[in-house]
Formats: structure tokens, sequence, C-alpha cells
């Protein structure tokens, strides 16, 4: 069986839960790559993301990220952060690797529960400025989310293990 058919087999297998009635459309402006007066963001890497960033920028691990104890597994790592902010967000707010983000920026503003059988998209922040935007989000939305971050999962490992995005 090719790749394609055997994603495309554990896409039907797979429960999808997602939001309904939400109007999105990502205006980039960079709020969820810093903290904010309300929160903190961290940015957690899965070694598929550490691969991609690594193979773009070019840099050491260590340069832009380090490792947690804290950061729930499967994540390895967390992005490095300059006074609050991702390094990689530029001086314009926009995302500097932007093709090669990590996981868990290509998911905000949701999260993402997933186990073997099933994957539930839920709204994480209500004050993104995309929300309110653009299309209502269809079912199609989040099953490319949700093939994403499968295919994110470099290890059976990694596949197996439930956890969530967020
Ligand atoms: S996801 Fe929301 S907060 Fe993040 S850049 Fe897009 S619009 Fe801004
Ligand atoms: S990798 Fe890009 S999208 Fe993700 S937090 Fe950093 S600047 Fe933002």
């Amino acid at each position: 069986m090719n790749s394609g058919k055997r994603k495309a087999r554990l896409h039907f297998a797979m429960k999808l839960k997602y939001p309904h009635d939400v109007l999105f459309e990502c205006i980039r402006c960079g709020s969820c790559c810093r903290d904010t007066g309300k929160r903190r963001r961290k940015i957690v890497l899965t070694s598929a993301d550490l691969d991609s960033i690594t193979k773009t920028t070019h840099l050491p691990l260590n340069e832009f990220s380090r490792a947690s104890h804290t950061a729930p597994k499967p994540f390895r790592r967390i992005m490095r952060e300059n006074y609050g902010a991702c390094i990689f967000l530029g001086d314009n707010s926009k995302c500097g690797i932007y093709d090669s983000r990590p996981m868990i920026c290509r998911c905000y503003p949701f999260s993402v529960e997933w186990d073997e059988t099933n994957s539930t998209f839920s709204l994480l922040r209500n004050d993104c400025p995309g929300l309110g935007r653009g299309i209502k989000l269809q079912k199609e939305f989040f099953e490319k989310l949700a093939q994403e971050v499968m295919s994110n999962f470099k290890t059976s490992e990694e596949t197996r293990r439930d956890f969530r995005y967020q």
C-alpha cells in the first residue's frame, strides 16, 4: 500500500470532532507567537518540527530550542524566546519560518486531543484576532489539520501516544 492510501485509510478510520459555526482567517498578526498580559505562550516542538526547522534554517538545535522537562510527551523541546516572543517572530510580526512552522502554530487557535481513534479539536483561545473573519470553517479544514498532525509524528511510539496540542 502506498503512503497516500495508508493515510487515507487512517483518515477515514478516525472520528473527528470539531467546533461548528466558527469563522476564521489567520491575519498573521503574530499574537500567538508571544506572551500577552493574559497568557504565556510556550511553543512545544516534536522531533519532526525540530528536523524541519533545522533543515530550513541550518541552525543547530540548541540555538533555536531548549530541552524541557515539563513539556508533555511526545514534545521534546521548547522554542527559545526573545523578550517573551518566539525567536522566529520578525519585527513585522510575521513568522520567519512560516512554511516550516511547528504543528502547534499550525493548529492555533485550536487545541487538538488525539488518540488512536479520535481527533477532537476545540477552540483554545477566543482572543485570536483571526476569529470571526473569513469563512466558516468546514469539516475539510479540520480533516486536513488532523492529517497534518498525524503525519507530524515520526515514530510509531509518537503516533500511538495520546496527546494534546494546545
Ligand atoms: S492564528 Fe490568530 S493570533 Fe495567530 S497569527 Fe493568526 S490571527 Fe494572529
Ligand atoms: S514558529 Fe512562527 S508561527 Fe510559530 S511561534 Fe514562532 S514566529 Fe510564531
